[in-house]
């Protein structure tokens, strides 16, 4: 039964991912899928023998998780959210109590007291490979773990775009909403790797995500001198805009701490890269991301002047205070996010972001 394997898939997946078990643990080699991507991106979805302990015909709880609940994959209704493309409809119910439908998320109006205090996690992540160890991986995450990620935010939270964050604080008459568990996908640089190996797994779980580009280093191959690892093209930054599921936006041009900067250089680098990637790309770039979480007041009225609506402080340096979360009454020329780095190996994100949640202060 299809679902009932997945249901132990993800059990066995997530067990892996939360580290209770060792990577590999004599699980079957995933074949790669028909459009041949590769292995480990149909990882969740393989067959392996069922443990012992797996209990997938375990009454699911009725309602929707809230956000910061404990992480317990093997009862949460969730899982059915996973993609499963073929046959999941036409499914018959069985006598065992599976769920037969998929709880919708609560949402929260904008404008209401409830509005002005909801968590919102966003996560930042940066270059994905196997190639890195502890001395380099500050910023690297392994394809088979971003998976496992994203698979895990997918079931736990729901995702959704940073734009609709922006537009829900700034909604004023109360036409937007947010689901009441969302969390947020970002992307700081612009590596090839978040499009040949972020973008397949983000498009197969539906999941949205930003990306801040370098722009002065679209396109610039490792080894060429100006990049440790290659960067996406302006033809695969367009196919991923134009999907409508990533939007690109501002890392400055050159990737420079703007706090250390004169006002005319903080202006060229706003300038420069925002009229590049509309030239590109064909959209309006209005959200900036400050490399190494370096900005001034000189910046922030840089970049509001400049036409960015939203800013993200906090960047790429993993520490305590990157793990916090967002919540409206804060508004978005503050935004702060919880960076992913490849030293955390394969950390219980769910866990991270639940911490995070349960530790930011609402009044
Ligand atoms: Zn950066």
């Amino acid at each position: 039964m299809k679902k009932l394997s997945l249901i132990i898939a993800l059990i066995i997946s997530v067990s892996v991912f939360a580290g209770f078990a060792p990577k590999n643990n004599g699980n079957p080699t995933p074949k790669p899928n028909d459009q041949g991507a590769p292995a480990w991106l149909n990882e969740a979805n393989a067959t392996p023998t069922p443990a012992p302990t797996a209990k997938p015909t375990q009454t699911p709880r009725p309602t929707a998780r809230p956000a910061g609940a404990t992480f317990e994959p093997t009862t949460d209704p969730n899982f059915s959210q996973t993609p499963e493309p073929e046959n999941s409809s036409s499914e018959q119910p069985s006598a065992t109590p599976e769920p037969t439908q998929t709880p919708k998320p609560e949402f929260v109006k904008a404008g209401t007291p409830e509005a002005e205090t909801i968590k919102v996690p966003i996560l930042l992540y940066h270059h994905i490979s196997d190639d890195f160890n502890l001395t380099n991986a500050i910023s690297i995450i392994s394809p088979r773990d971003f998976n496992l990620h994203m698979t895990a935010i997918k079931t736990q939270y729901t995702p959704i775009s940073l734009r609709e964050y922006v537009e829900f604080v700034n909604c004023k008459d109360g036409s937007k909403t947010l689901p009441t568990n969302p969390i947020i996908v970002t992307f700081d640089d612009g590596y090839l790797s978040n499009y040949e190996v972020a973008y397949p797994i983000l498009k197969k779980l539906e999941i949205p995500a930003t990306i801040f580009i370098v722009t002065d280093t679209v396109g610039e191959k490792s080894g060429d001198g100006k990049v440790n690892y290659t960067h996406f093209n302006w033809e695969q930054a367009k196919e991923m805009q134009d999907s409508g599921l990533i939007d690109i936006e501002s890392h400055t041009n050159d990737h420079v701490k703007l706090g250390q900067l004169d006002a005319d250089t903080v202006n060229y680098e706003l300038r420069k890269s925002k009229y590049l990637i509309e030239k590109n790309l064909g959209k309006t770039c209005d959200m900036i991301a400050y490399p190494y979480g370096s900005y001034s007041d000189t910046a922030i009225q840089a970049s509001k002047k400049a036409g960015f609506i939203a800013q993200c402080l906090v960047g790429d340096d993993a520490t305590d205070i990157d793990y916090e979360v967002n919540i409206p009454r804060d508004g978005v020329m503050n935004l702060t996010r919880i960076t992913v780095s490849g030293t955390m190996g394969n950390v219980n994100i769910i866990e991270l972001v639940r911490k995070s949640i349960a530790n930011k202060k609402t009044d």
